[in-house]
């Protein structure tokens, strides 16, 4: 017999399966939630709505410490890497934005603050936003190109103030390593509307978990539907099985499965929340200041002030640190 003990919030528990774990949400007044068992991670395709990878992990771990793994599951079964992932809260966190840069992923996560990390911050390099900044004159620069190179991930941007006529500066191509703030120097960048139509279509995939017990009794939360056997094989066989039906019956249903049928109808976009979310951002960003330049260079050539917006004393009012809910 497997018998296992934890101590979670100086609580002992003992349980009879040593492949599951304890987790609670904690809140003011103690637990919000708790259970005993497992997480179940999908990763969800934008197109279909349909899981593409699975992962069942002991509760016990932190969530994100799961996510290599579930990413090299995705990779796996896709042959490649998407070209984007979004996830919540759970995931925001400086490991997983690294390892999502560093396999060209954007990464499409809300902010996270963190200890000692009260308020986002502006630095000369880059602001709160991932907006390189240019190093000649301190102005907001545009998107020119991400690579992953030897050296790890990198972006090229250009000036778009072209305050510094200096031959050399502001019109030359600049570059920033990725490494200098994994969570902030993204691939795809907070101010494209894409960004924001991603960011907007997250909170849809929830409802595949509650799909997914109904159709397959995969991730059962009571007595009723979670599986008789003990431990997490049982649970894992249950969840690639139900994955491999999931997608027979996609594969039918669209015309996939060796017939020239297909199904016309094209995939759905967010653009409005793309136009709006960006937009609204933009806004943001010019009560903020953070469209004038700042740093050394734009004190030096009367453009602005040194220190930049976040670290005034005065700092501009209505600074919301998730913007309304929105992730940025
Ligand atoms: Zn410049």
């Amino acid at each position: 017999m497997d018998d296992c003990a934890s101590v979670l919030d100086q609580h002992w528990y003992r349980t009879l399966d040593a492949t599951a774990g304890f987790r609670a949400y904690m809140g003011a007044r103690g637990a919000r939630r708790f259970w005993h068992g497992y997480y179940n991670i999908k990763s969800i395709d934008h197109y279909t709505g349909a899981p593409l990878a699975i992962g069942i992990y002991s509760a016990s771990k932190n969530e994100h410490t799961c996510y290599p793994d579930l990413f090299e599951r995705l990779q796996r079964n896709i042959g490649g890497n998407p070209e984007s992932i979004v996830a919540d809260k759970g995931f925001s966190i400086e490991a997983v934005f690294a390892h999502n840069t560093n396999n060209g992923v954007a990464s499409v996560i809300p902010w996270r603050k963190g200890k000692g990390r009260l308020q986002r911050q502006d630095f000369d390099t880059h602001d709160r936003h991932g907006i390189p900044r240019c190093k000649h004159c301190g102005a907001e620069c545009e998107f020119i190109r991400f690579r992953v190179e030897k050296g790890g991930p990198r972006l090229w941007f250009r000036c778009l103030n072209q305050a510094n006529r200096t031959p050399a500066a502001c019109a030359r191509i600049q570059s920033i390593t990725c490494k200098t703030d994994y969570r902030l120097l993204l691939p795809l960048w907070r101010t494209e509307p894409i960004y924001h139509e991603l960011a907007s279509s997250h909170s849809q995939y929830e409802r595949v978990h509650r799909h997914w017990r109904e159709r397959y009794l995969v991730a059962g939360d009571n007595l009723a539907t979670r599986p008789k056997r003990r431990g997490i094989g049982c649970q894992e066989l249950r969840a690639q099985a139900a994955l491999l039906a999931e997608w027979l019956r996609i594969s039918w249903r669209e015309g996939w499965l060796g017939s020239a049928r297909r199904n016309k109808k094209s995939p759905a976009r967010y653009a409005s929340f793309g136009v709006t979310g960006s937009r609204g951002l933009k806004k943001f960003r010019i009560k903020a200041g953070l469209r004038v330049p700042y740093g050394q260079q734009a004190a030096l050539l009367g453009l602005g002030e040194a220190t930049p917006p976040s670290r005034r004393v005065a700092a501009p009012p209505g600074d919301p640190p998730d913007y309304g809910g929105v992730p940025f």
